[in-house]
């Protein structure tokens, strides 16, 4: 498995980010990103930390770690501008916590985050078409998810994702160490989606290539 959207301690998650990563590698994945929440109160204090750790466990375990951020409940128009600062402290994945229908997530995140140019648009809850499109266009991934509630929506997204072309990728969000899944059920996740193996296939290939590019 690979996953690029977890919580550590550093916001909400219950685990410290060796034990997520541990926890995370003998559950079969290969390859993690740590995003905790943030806003402009702590997004200095995470990412140089989250960075620290990445580094020592890349050294010293089997599983590649990745230091990220997911910019979260922010009003919209603070979003281009904490992306930049989030990259400039040297996060290498950003996430946006998007309009997932089960949180009063402020509408236009969506169109913010793809504005920004984030490396994933976290649950997008009931995106629009529009928005799919500008997605598409500027190479923002839409996240399919397993994390409850969240998940209500992944249906919508997948449907409105493969009508328009559209990048997913399948992130888990874990903040509890069960929350963690084997890729058999990250398979059955997509599939739940309405989505076919091949389509699986792709969107673990995606999260692949997103770290390929990373430095
Ligand atoms: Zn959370
Ligand atoms: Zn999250």
């Amino acid at each position: 498995m690979i996953d690029l959207h977890t919580h550590s301690l550093f916001s909400d998650g219950d685990l410290l980010p060796a034990e997520l990563v541990r926890r995370a590698e003998v559950t079969g994945y290969r390859a993690v990103a740590i995003t905790d929440h943030a806003d402009s109160s702590n997004l200095d204090w995470i990412i140089p930390r989250l960075i620290q750790v990445s580094q020592d466990l890349n050294a010293h375990g089997k599983v590649r770690v990745i230091p990220g951020i997911e910019l979260t409940h922010l009003p919209p128009t603070l979003i281009v501008p904490l992306t930049s600062r989030a990259r400039a402290l040297g996060a290498e994945l950003v996430l946006v916590h998007g309009e997932t229908i089960v949180e009063p997530v402020p509408p236009g995140t969506n169109h913010q985050a793809i504005e920004a140019g984030v490396d994933i648009l976290a649950h997008p809850g009931l995106i629009s078409e529009e928005d799919v499109i500008f997605a598409r266009e500027k190479g923002v991934f839409l996240e399919v998810t397993s994390r409850q509630g969240h998940s209500l929506s992944n249906g919508h997204v997948a449907r409105l994702a493969q009508k328009t072309g559209a990048s997913m990728v399948l992130n888990t969000d874990t903040h509890l160490p069960g929350d963690l899944i084997s890729r058999e059920e990250a398979l059955k996740v997509a599939l739940g989606a309405g989505l076919k193996l091949e389509d699986f296939d792709r969107m673990l290939e995606n999260s692949w290539r997103i770290i390929s590019r990373l430095r």
